[in-house]
């Protein structure tokens, strides 16, 4: 197994995309202080599922994440990938290759792949236990951890050629067994504890057991009662539903009558709404006539009036026409009288009397025509008083 290449993205002072390819032999990274040198071992601890940031020289996880210069905005995630040549199959996996990565966001969110496939941390833990490579590895070695090797005390140290060792795997498994063991003999201790406490109430719960017994069959004959019951009052109220359902079919036919009804009675309510009108239209015509007829009434009185002056005058006419047709009929008998006397009068007095029947004719004439227009007054007077009992009616 070979460490064959790092690529960093976003990582600490590794904003752009960095690959470190390990060649054959021994790669050494040198640079001034401050240069990112460090970085690129936290990086390889970092991929490999550290979870502790202080040991990433940090105080929250969140500044692994590039964070920005006075030129740079800070990055939003950070992206580690470690590939090995696995050709020996030194790591438990069936590829040639392996690459880890590891991605986390600024919300926290953080995610493993092996060879791009999402994968759990402990998927990586398992990888590379016992290769010397995991976190804890001898493989990692910071600055200062030299020292505290050689020096610290003997169980530091045990950890570190333990894991050289490959024994790493076996004490996880005992301390795991250990673990299990401790848990199954408390659980013992429980259960024991449990049988000590039952078989003081062996005695009651055989009493309580009797009882329970007991309760158990009134329950269940009391379940039977309520069962009958039940299935009484079902019948009962199936018969009354259905008696209801009738009733309310009734119900419903008598409000579907009602309703028809109720439209007819509309209808006939319409139509006499109608009728009610147009007759409060034709009162109304019959009053505007009335008081025409009032009126036409009131002329025609009015006119009749006239008339009857008319007549009186023409009959006063008539009798002064009467009184002349007589004094010329008495102008006629004494011109005839005097005619015997004087001859030489004769012809003055034959014209007197031409001139006086002349007269008379045109006076017959006259009253004549005073009697026939007499005559049409009255009867357009008959006419008027008739239209004015119609129109009054
Ligand atoms: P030395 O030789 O002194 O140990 P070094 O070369 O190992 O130094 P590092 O400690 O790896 O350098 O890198 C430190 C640099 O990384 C500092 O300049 C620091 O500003 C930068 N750095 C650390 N974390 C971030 C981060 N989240 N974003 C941007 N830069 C960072």
């Amino acid at each position: 197994m070979k460490l064959k290449k790092l690529e960093i993205h976003g990582f600490k002072s590794f904003a752009d995309k960095t690959e470190i390819v390990f060649n054959e032999g021994i790669t050494g990274i040198v640079g001034p202080n401050g240069s990112g040198k460090s970085n690129i071992g936290d990086a390889v601890r970092w991929v490999l599922g550290e979870q502790n940031a202080r040991t990433l020289r940090g105080s929250k996880m969140e500044d692994v994440i590039f964070g920005g210069t006075a030129n740079r905005k800070p990055a939003h995630f950070c992206e580690v990938s470690l590939v090995f040549d696995n050709t020996d199959h030194a790591l438990r996996s069936d590829y040639s290759e392996v690459m880890v990565t590891r991605r986390v966001y600024r919300n926290g969110d953080s995610e493993y792949y092996l060879n791009r496939n999402a994968c759990r941390l402990k998927d990586i833990l398992e990888l590379f236990r016992d290769t010397g490579i995991g976190r804890e590895g001898y493989s990692l070695i910071g600055q200062g951890r030299i020292d505290e090797i050689l020096s610290a005390k003997s169980d530091d140290r045990r950890q570190v050629f333990e894991e050289a060792a490959g024994v790493m795997t076996y004490r996880f498994r005992k301390e795991e067994a250990e673990r299990k063991l401790q848990r199954t003999q408390e659980n013992l201790d429980r259960v024991n504890d449990i049988i000590t406490e039952l078989e003081a109430r062996i005695e009651p719960l055989s009493k309580q057991a009797e009882t329970a017994k007991v309760y158990l069959e009134l329950s269940a004959r009391l379940k039977e009662l309520e069962i009958q019951i039940f299935i009484l009052r079902y019948d009962k109220s199936k018969a009354r539903l259905e008696e209801m359902q009738q009733t309310l079919l009734g119900i419903q036919e008598a409000i579907t009558a009602h309703e028809k009804d109720l439209e007819e009675n509309a209808q006939k309510r319409d139509q006499l709404g109608d009728m009610i009108a147009e007759l409060e239209n034709r009162i109304e015509n019959a009053r505007l006539e009335a008081q025409q007829a009032l009126d036409e009434k009131h002329c025609l009185e009015t006119e009749k009036q006239n008339e009857l002056n008319r007549i009186e005058n023409n009959r006063q006419q008539t009798e002064s026409l009467n009184e002349n047709i007589q004094s010329c009929i008495a102008k006629r008998a004494r011109l005839q009288e005097l005619s015997s006397e004087d001859g030489d009068h004769e012809r003055g007095q034959k014209e007197a009397v031409e001139k006086a029947e002349q007269d008379v004719r045109a006076a017959q004439k006259e009253l004549s025509e005073a009697l026939s227009k007499a005559d049409h007054c009255e009867l357009e007077l008959d006419a008027h008083k008739t239209d004015i009992l119609n129109a009054v009616n």
